[in-house]
């Protein structure tokens, strides 16, 4: 049993969301790190750890993409710690419990700035990946994705063979513009949302930082469920403070046993 705090935000929480028209669930790093993956930012993350990485990746991508690729391919070889964590990841009950929420009909979208591809392991249909998809391709002139294994690469870089755009991973990096499609999504998600899960995101970067403040000036609830305090938890309205991998599952309890008594 949670304790009773965390029970009546549940519980409350679980009302919200049942009783809203268009719910969308804006998810950080905080939702896989219970599949080992770790977070950058929050009292275990790698830059709070480590530092803060070189910003102008996607400067010096655009400026040499053949050395850029040529790196890529060298590195395969040499993972580093939040790689190989990436790779042996799979989802963990938080990622499951969205993912039930999305087939109950309680969840319409999900925005995640995750690029661990572990929704789409979940079973989750309606989601933008803001920052990409770690096992996809992408066209940065048409925006155009592939799996990473059904694009032969045979030249460096690789071109496009619908605008012979470069061909990039499909992860959003430092300095680049999300791509434009994704932030198109968001914003006719925000538009439409009345209530929004943050989910295990401190949501400093833009645009995700702006995805809340709007749906609160539309009237909307906003639900956050995190671990710790973030920049957000003063103006939502509803704070479950617990990781996501135990809180979502209880909401989820939550909402079916509100469907029973309906
Ligand atoms: P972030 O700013 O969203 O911070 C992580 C948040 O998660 C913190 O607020 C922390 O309190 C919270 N948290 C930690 N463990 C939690 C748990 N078990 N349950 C609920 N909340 C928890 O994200 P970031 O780490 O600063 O990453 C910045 C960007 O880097 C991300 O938006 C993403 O694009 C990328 N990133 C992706 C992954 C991934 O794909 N899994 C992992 C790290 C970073
Ligand atoms: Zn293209």
């Amino acid at each position: 049993m949670p304790p009773q705090e965390l029970a009546t935000s549940i519980e409350y929480a679980a009302k919200v969301i049942a009783g809203s028209r268009h719910v969308v669930a804006l998810v950080g790093a905080g939702l896989s790190a219970e599949s080992g993956i770790p977070t950058f930012r929050g009292p275990d993350g790698l830059w709070t750890k480590h530092g803060e990485p070189d910003l102008r990746d996607y400067e010096r991508f655009a400026a040499d993409p053949k050395t850029w690729w040529e790196m890529r391919i060298e590195r395969q070889g040499q993972l580093g710690e939040f790689v190989e964590a990436l790779n042996s990841a799979i989802p963990n009950p938080g990622h499951l419990a969205l993912s039930d929420m999305e087939t109950g009909g309680w969840l319409q979208h999900t925005i995640t700035q995750n690029i661990d591809n572990l929704h789409r392991l979940a079973g989750n249909q309606h989601i933008t990946e803001i920052h990409g998809n770690r096992t996809l391709l992408r066209c940065i002139g048409c925006s155009r994705r592939w799996p990473l294994e059904e694009f032969p690469i045979d030249e460096l870089p690789p071109h496009c063979p619908d605008c012979q755009g470069i061909v990039k991973g499909d992860t959003v990096m430092f300095g680049e513009p999300i791509p434009p499609d994704a932030l198109d999504e968001c914003v006719t998600q925000t538009r439409r949302c009345d209530c929004m899960l943050l989910v295990g995101t401190s949501a400093v970067v833009y645009p995700a930082a702006g995805f809340p403040i709007d749906v609160k000036r539309t009237g909307g609830t906003l639900i956050e469920i995190n671990s710790n305090e973030t920049p957000l938890t003063e103006m939502s309205d509803i704070v479950v403070r617990a990781p996501a991998g135990e809180s979502l599952p209880l909401i989820v309890d939550a909402l079916k046993a509100l469907a029973k008594t309906a």
